[in-house]
């Protein structure tokens, strides 16, 4: 903006000089050219002016987030030296025995696909002609609604666990609902659909940090710095920067991530959760997101093992600031869906090199692949043993029939 000033100001600047040379023709030549240099200077400085209460505007977003990051950062320093002094060991250690995520916790989840199925009845399709509401966009292959807008009903609408998601965007293979948790701060309700990877490389895809490295170009960091050695937990504490649009500092997490594998039930469940730990303290160039949680759960068409999968991601991230609404909807509209895209594209180059025999993704595999039945024990969803190996054996003949259609909003 201050650089499309310019040209005008510049243009105006040289219409004045101009003005003065014609007009005021009974001055004499120098004092001409000193009026002319001292209007000059003014609007020079008028510029200048005009320039730095911009930048000044332009960073007041950022000015507030460093304050609130020092300040948060002292607080910190100060802590953590108290903290030295009683006891430095205990700094470094993560109590895994209390932050672990347990399945109680996080069980509903479990049936976040009967969840969206609902959802999807309640707020996506019409009650009369039961086809397709349009949501923000027409998208190819879908058959949409087309009764007039039935304003009492809409209005008389109670609300319930499902019309609080307001539907948001929708995509070839994606819907996105919203929810306003906090005033101004949403969560997300994403359901996509990949008909041609499997849930077995997905989910390698969601869990492998060195991999995500290599294709997730807004990762600017991403380490795993904490490992639960109980058996079957399959917990790791991440440390995560995200890159932000310019003017505004990188977003980073620290996040306690479990995933469970219920063979049974045929799903898989991703919970990210942000946590505090002793070697990731906030850091003073980064915005630190202390409030992130999500559950991303997956469910293949008709085995782990072969292509066709679905999800149902659910999110909310609080960036602690007000944030201007263009930049929510640019991280909604925009990012989301560009991180999912490639998520795919990656899903599928993961595949073919699984093919071509790489030796690190053999031997993730070989860790990961084979307890049969990583999580939960079967005593805690009362599952016996013959329900299992049922339910394995239903998974292995419905893996021989052909792929099944999903139920989706094409
Ligand atoms: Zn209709």
């Amino acid at each position: 903006m201050a650089l499309k000033l310019l040209p005008n100001s510049t243009l105006a600047l040289r219409k004045f000089n101009k003005y003065l040379r014609r007009n005021v023709k009974d001055q004499s030549a120098s004092i001409l050219r000193l009026w002319a240099t001292q209007c000059e200077f003014v609007f020079a400085q008028q510029l200048r002016r005009s320039q730095q209460i911009f930048a000044h505007y332009a960073k007041i977003w950022e000015e507030r987030a460093l304050r609130e990051l020092l300040k948060r950062f002292r607080g910190q320093v100060q802590r953590h030296a108290k903290g030295f002094v009683l006891s430095s060991a205990a700094l470094l250690t993560f109590d895994w025995e209390r932050e672990r995520i347990e399945l109680e916790s996080v069980q509903e989840h479990m049936d976040d696909f009967q969840f969206l199925e609902r959802l999807q009845l309640e707020t996506i399709y019409c009650k009369q002609c039961r086809k397709r509401k349009q949501i923000d966009c027409r998208v190819e292959g879908v058959n949409y609604c087309c009764c007039p807008k039935n304003v009492t009903e809409m209005l008389s609408a109670e609300q319930n666990v499902y019309t609080v998601w307001e539907p948001y965007i929708e995509q070839k293979r994606m819907i996105t609902w919203r929810q306003e948790i906090k005033p101004g701060l949403f969560a997300y309700k994403v359901y996509v659909e990949y008909p041609d990877v499997t849930a077995e490389d997905f989910l390698h895809v969601q869990i492998d940090v060195e991999y995500r490295k290599k294709w997730d170009n807004t990762a600017v960091n991403l380490e795993v710095i904490d490992e639960d050695t109980a058996k079957g937990s399959n917990s790791h504490i991440i440390y995560w920067e995200a890159l932000w649009p310019k003017l505004f500092a990188n977003r980073d997490y620290v996040y306690n991530r479990r995933f469970f594998i219920d063979r049974s039930r045929r799903v898989i469940m991703i919970v990210n959760k942000s946590v505090e730990h002793p070697k990731c303290p906030a850091k003073p160039h980064t915005q630190r997101v202390h409030e992130y949680w999500s559950y991303m759960v997956i469910k293949p068409t008709t085995a782990f093992n072969k292509p066709g999968v679905s999800f149902v991601l659910t999110y909310f991230d609080n960036p602690g600031l007000s944030i201007p609404k263009y930049i929510t909807t640019w991280v909604a509209k925009k990012q989301m869906p560009d991180f999912l895209r490639q998520l795919h594209q990656a899903t599928v180059n993961y595949a073919k090199a699984k093919k071509q025999n790489e030796t690190r993704i053999i031997e993730f595999w070989d860790k990961h692949k084979d307890p049969g039945f990583e999580y939960p024990p079967d005593t805690l969803l009362g599952y016996s043993a013959e329900d299992f190996t049922e339910a394995q054996k239903q998974e292995e003949e419905s893996s021989l029939q052909q792929d099944i259609p999903t139920v989706s909003c094409q």
